[in-house]
């Protein structure tokens, strides 16, 4: 088990950890700041500090496959024979990367309000991110960028808190997406609020204050299917970028 720090404080880039084990999948350590890929949003990149000044580059972050478990994959190349067992090290995020996915991750949310359907699947990363809504109403591109914006002006404040399974059984209408099931068996489901916005159970990392998100656009809107249309998100500033 690794003790999982980005559930609780989302702007920890760096902590100290002591490694488990290594092996041709990676390095588990006892406590990360790394969120492994899952719920849509792209595993963190970031690198491994030895106290002798030795870096040792994660190009990304999964789940294991026992429940609990985190792998820091080492990029291509890098020799992990100097991680055994019981090494301390500093783990430390790729800070830009993980920003770019705390903002698309909080304003999928934003657009989980403006469309009132539920999600049919997900994906977050630290260029664009996608969101699929089960529904055959078209969506208009430009109102859901409005939307997007007047919700980041009016800074609505971001928090997470637990409820139990009992709480979330009582409440079945808090799961808006039918791709991704909150994960049971734990006894208590971490939900993310939006003040006013949005309430949802989601494991993901979020910016404190809707404010934060900054300038999101919708890029695209898809037809994808007959019951499916997909809402693709960019950075206005990349969009700029691209002139
Ligand atoms: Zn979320």
């Amino acid at each position: 088990m690794t003790e999982e720090l980005f559930r609780e404080d989302a702007t920890l880039l760096e902590c100290s950890a002591r490694v488990l084990c290594v092996d041709a999948d990676g390095v588990r350590l006892d406590r990360t700041v790394f969120y492994p890929q899952g719920g849509g949003q792209a595993g963190d990149a970031g690198v491994l500090l030895l106290a002798d000044g030795r870096e040792f580059a994660v190009a990304d972050t999964r789940k294991g496959t026992r429940p609990g478990e985190i792998v820091h994959l080492l990029a291509a190349g890098v020799d992990a024979s100097a991680l055994p067992p019981g090494t301390e090290l500093r783990a430390r995020i790729d800070a830009q990367r993980r920003r770019s996915h705390m903002r698309f991750h909080t304003a999928t949310h934003l657009l989980c309000a403006l469309v009132p359907h539920p999600v049919d699947g997900c994906s977050i990363t630290d260029r664009y991110a996608r969101l699929d809504f089960h529904m055959n109403e078209p969506l208009d591109k430009q109102l859901l960028s409005e939307g997007i914006a007047r919700l980041v002006a009016e800074a609505h404040p971001v928090h997470h808190r637990w409820i139990s399974e009992a709480e979330l059984d009582a409440t079945p209408q808090l799961v808006r997406s039918m791709s991704v099931m909150p994960p049971r068996g734990q006894g208590r489901i971490r939900v993310l609020e939006i003040d006013g916005v949005d309430l949802q159970p989601c494991g993901g990392t979020h910016v404190a204050n809707t404010a934060e998100v900054g300038a999101v656009l919708v890029t695209k809107v898809e037809k994808k299917s007959a019951m499916t249309r997909r809402v693709i998100l960019g950075f206005a500033e990349a969009a700029e970028g691209r002139g």
